[in-house]
């Protein structure tokens, strides 16, 4: 059987997640990275992978079976992402919740349209995480959700701060409070703000001259982001970030508790502890493309989102396999 071809757009901590999960799947193979750099200037580990730029992808075509989109979610899968979905199978990690409809749309339209399959918001939040959390609300209908995050740092939330004018280089710590863990556990399903659940703390490196309240109130007042988060801006330099703010480890909960019968608890917890989000979030993606080219070729076209596929989908397994080893 043919390999799954794969194209990779964007190069960043996702793009090199990326690489590095193609190579773990011996069904997949690498065709190109797309960037909107000078190709020669990426120098990825392995020199025999092939660079293209961006503006070369449409004569890919007939070369790639599925394009996984590893742009930013606040400015470059709101464009990417239609865009490719209108010459490719796609599969991207979307993760502004409050625009995922939006996006669907807008996905939607231009893959309908022209015959590919495009699944969107995929990653573990979005992504694993919505999974467990329509699991567990349709077992357990009395009873409540709640998501904790980190300790860790999120990439979206620092893609975002980075794209704040005046800030150099940043990151986002997203850390989740003990006391309402603890509560949410232990079955009492506790009303909860956001700001109760969370705290969200930045490290800034700021550019010469920059205006730091300037910036500390563009982040505490950015909207979907940090608006309605208890937010801490920390002004820090390049090497103290370096230092200490390198590695972009992870995680977090999804748990309900439920009622059933007359009144038994029930606890449905999944978590994920992860070293590095960018590979582990690449490696959901890599796992999806399969999924988007299976779909693909059964002529299941449009924007799709995880609750749409399912598992055998991803799973690089047959049928017969997974019935015998898995269930
Ligand atoms: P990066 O900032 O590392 O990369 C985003 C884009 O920026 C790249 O595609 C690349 O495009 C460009 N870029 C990267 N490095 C450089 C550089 N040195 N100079 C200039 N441009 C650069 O973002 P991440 O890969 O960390 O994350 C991408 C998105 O993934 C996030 O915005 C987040 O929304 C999402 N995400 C989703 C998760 C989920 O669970 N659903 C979890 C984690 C992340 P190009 O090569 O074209 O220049």
């Amino acid at each position: 059987e043919s390999k799954i071809r794969i194209g990779i757009v964007g190069y960043g901590n996702l793009g090199k997640g990326a690489v590095a999960a193609i190579r773990q799947s011996p069904d997949m193979e690498l065709v190109a990275i797309f960037t909107r750099r000078e190709p020669e200037s990426l120098n990825p580990d392995d020199p025999s992978i092939h660079v293209a730029h961006i503006s070369e992808a449409a004569g890919y075509q007939d070369k790639i079976d599925v394009m996984v989109l590893c742009g930013g979610s606040a400015h470059d899968l709101p464009e990417q992402t239609p865009h490719f979905a209108s010459m490719f199978n796609t599969v991207d990690s979307f993760d502004t919740h409050a625009k995922i409809p939006e996006f669907y749309q807008s996905v939607n339209e231009t893959a309908a349209k022209n015959n590919t399959t495009a699944i969107i918001s995929v990653g573990w939040d979005p992504g694993l995480f919505s999974i467990n959390r329509v699991m567990a609300d349709a077992i357990l209908p009395n009873g409540e959700n709640y998501t904790f995050w980190g300790k860790g740092l999120s990439q979206g939330h620092s893609d975002a701060v980075r794209r704040v004018s005046g800030v150099k280089n940043g990151v986002q710590y997203t850390i989740p409070a003990d006391a309402a863990m603890e509560k949410v556990r232990s079955g009492e399903n506790p009303e909860l703000s956001t700001a109760e659940k969370h705290r969200r703390v930045c490290y800034i490196v700021p550019e010469e001259g920059a205006d730091q309240a300037a910036i500390e109130n563009e982040i505490k007042t950015m909207p979907n982001y940090f608006a309605d988060y208890d937010t801490e801006v920390n002004f820090i330099n390049e090497e103290e970030l370096k230092r200490d703010h390198s590695k972009a480890p992870h995680g977090g909960f999804v748990i309900r508790g439920g009622n059933t019968g007359d009144g038994n608890k029930q606890i449905y917890e999944f978590s994920l502890k992860l070293d590095s989000n960018p590979e582990f979030t690449a490696s959901v993606l890599v796992a999806y493309a399969r999924a988007a080219h299976r779909m693909s070729l059964d002529k299941q076209y449009g924007a799709k989102t995880v609750y749409d596929i399912a598992p055998g989908y991803i799973s690089p397994r047959s049928a017969e396999e997974l019935r015998k080893d898995f269930l």
